[in-house]
């Protein structure tokens, strides 16, 4: 399970409207509870660096990935998953999602914004022990 705070919840699903009809892309970072859900604490937007198909596709540079994850972990944040949007797509992942997801153990939230309007918002859990056998699995997204 994924918890996410109603603010939080609220702002990256802003973030898919304002760059619409474009991807929007950040990271969730929080906590790994002991019985095995996340609490989001914190996001942070990032660019979306895919500027050749940014309505369709995600990419965060990994130089700001690293502030981003220096940043968090001064507060005492961990990295606990990714948001992107998909614009008048359904969120669903993709097997592109799929294949560029590396963080196993993390969460990867998807909003469909259609028409510039948010609408679902889901959460998958990237599942596994390495490349070759990792896959998402539906994990339920509690905004709390
Ligand atoms: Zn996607």
């Amino acid at each position: 399970m994924l918890k996410i705070p109603r603010p939080i919840y609220d702002s990256l699903r802003l973030h898919g409207e304002e760059t619409y009809p474009h991807e929007c892309c950040g990271v969730l970072l929080g906590h790994f509870e002991g019985d095995g859900s996340k609490t989001i604490t914190s996001i942070s937007r990032a660019g979306n660096t895919r500027d050749d198909s940014p309505h369709n596709r995600y990419n965060i540079d990994p130089k700001e990935l690293i502030r981003i994850q220096r940043e968090g972990r001064a507060r005492g944040e961990d990295i606990v998953g990714f948001y992107h949007s998909h614009p008048d797509h359904p969120a669903e992942w993709s097997s592109t999602d799929l294949a560029e997801a590396h963080w196993i153990g993390c969460s990867y939230v998807i909003t469909s914004v259609e028409k510039g309007k948010a609408a679902l918002t889901n959460s998958f859990e990237l599942t596994g022990t390495d490349e070759d056998n990792k896959k998402f699995v539906d994990e339920t997204a509690a905004v709390v």
